[in-house]
């Protein structure tokens, strides 16, 4: 275990905001996650779970506990004709496991190649990408209880993933640290997604279509569209695509016939809050020192020595007005601590 005190997080957030945790451990496994726990030393509400800190923004100092799972493994736990089921710990990079997963020829997470952060936050918000849920690939979410230290194991459909969306966001919120998840990864590669944008031309201008070849050409799109948190502070999209009626829909539409927007399976439509806030001309608008990006609205940025409450207090800008020109309510993705 490592412990420190008044410990700066500008390096543990990607919007490299410079704040300080009253205390902050780090976790070396996760035996010792559950004997931390066990003492019932720590009040939960107090206690902020952090990964990479790539989907977070610190609007202040964090004057309770911080603790980081450092652990990192990558365990098979059963093969068989067509599946691997492999365990992965929640202090593992995201984009190492799916380097990891490709470079074995495991198919379902190629297309979630070179999302930021760690593996045990994928699930709280169910990373998605280019068409993709990690929700279908999880089969179990293996937690410890942040007030007694006791394991539980979330079968997939207890986590009530949805877009963006799980049960650790909700009524679990804050209560279970994420040790490691379960994933069923297929053996037999063939059926790829790739029907996204034009993913299917950048796959096939690499050559012939395999599990590398998607890789490669998920990172090159995305290095090409989006800002490099390490030189421009972000967390990728700041704001989740709103999901609204289909009589809301109409209605918007028939104002705005360029709106982008998908049929849901239940028959509601998701609306593009990219296009929502460039419409509303907030693309490249700065707040102080913080900003939307030029090049992609939905991307909210630290053009240096921006505060969390600068950007804080632009989104709020952004809600406001965007609701105020379209009716409809944006939400963050981002968590906002
Ligand atoms: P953190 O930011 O550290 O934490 C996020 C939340 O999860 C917090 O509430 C935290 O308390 C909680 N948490 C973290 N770890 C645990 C744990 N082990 N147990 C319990 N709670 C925990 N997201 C997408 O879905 N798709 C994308 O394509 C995508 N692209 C991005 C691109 C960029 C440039 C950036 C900066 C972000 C992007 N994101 C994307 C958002 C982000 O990468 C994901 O949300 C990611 O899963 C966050 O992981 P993290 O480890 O950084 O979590
Ligand atoms: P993009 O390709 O420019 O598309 C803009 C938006 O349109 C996306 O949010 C996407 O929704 C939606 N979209 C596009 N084609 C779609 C289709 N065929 N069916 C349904 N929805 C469609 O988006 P981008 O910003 O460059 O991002 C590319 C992918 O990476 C997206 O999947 C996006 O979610 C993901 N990403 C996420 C974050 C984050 O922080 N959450 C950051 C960067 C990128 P979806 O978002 O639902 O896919």
């Amino acid at each position: 275990m490592i412990t420190r005190y008044n410990y700066s997080l500008k390096n543990h957030n990607t919007f490299g905001i410079d704040v300080r945790a009253g205390k902050f451990i780090g976790l070396r496994s996760v035996k010792e996650t559950g004997r931390l726990f066990e003492k019932r030393n720590y009040d939960p509400a107090r206690i902020l779970v952090l990964g990479a800190g790539s989907n977070i923004l610190f609007t202040g100092d964090y004057d309770g506990l911080i603790i980081k799972p450092l652990f990192h493994g990558i365990i098979i736990e059963k093969s068989n004709t067509d599946t691997v089921t492999v365990t992965a710990e929640a202090g593992l990079e995201w984009d190492k496991f799916v380097e990891w997963a490709v470079k074995n020829e495991l198919a379902g997470i190629e297309n979630l190649s070179l999302i930021p952060g760690n593996v045990g936050a994928a699930p709280i918000q169910n990373i998605g990408a280019y068409g993709v849920e990690v929700s279908e690939t999880i089969t179990r979410v293996h937690t410890v209880r942040m007030d007694n230290g006791r394991a539980r194991s979330f079968l997939n459909h207890e986590c009530k993933f949805g877009y963006r969306e799980s049960i650790f966001k909700h009524e679990m919120k804050g209560k279970f640290l994420i040790t490691a998840v379960e994933f069923r990864l297929g053996k037999r590669t063939g059926s790829y997604r790739l029907s996204y944008g034009n993913l299917e031309e950048r796959v096939k201008q690499k050559g012939e279509i395999t599990l590398s070849t998607i890789r490669e050409a998920v990172i090159d799109i995305r290095n090409e569209k989006l800002p490099d948190y390490k030189k421009l502070g972000n967390a990728g999209s700041f704001f989740k695509n709103p999901v609204i009626g289909r009589d809301s829909y109409l209605k918007i539409k028939d104002s705005y016939t360029d709106l982008p927007a998908w049929e849901t399976a239940d028959g509601r439509y998701k609306i593009a809050a990219a296009w929502l806030i460039e419409k509303d001309g907030w693309k490249g608008k700065t707040y102080g020192s913080a900003g939307v990006h030029a090049n992609h609205a939905l991307v909210l940025i630290n053009h240096g020595n921006a505060t969390g409450k600068e950007i804080m207090e632009m989104s709020e800008k952004i809600i406001t007005s965007v609701k105020s020109k379209f009716n409809i309510e944006l939400e963050r993705e981002v968590n906002v601590f």
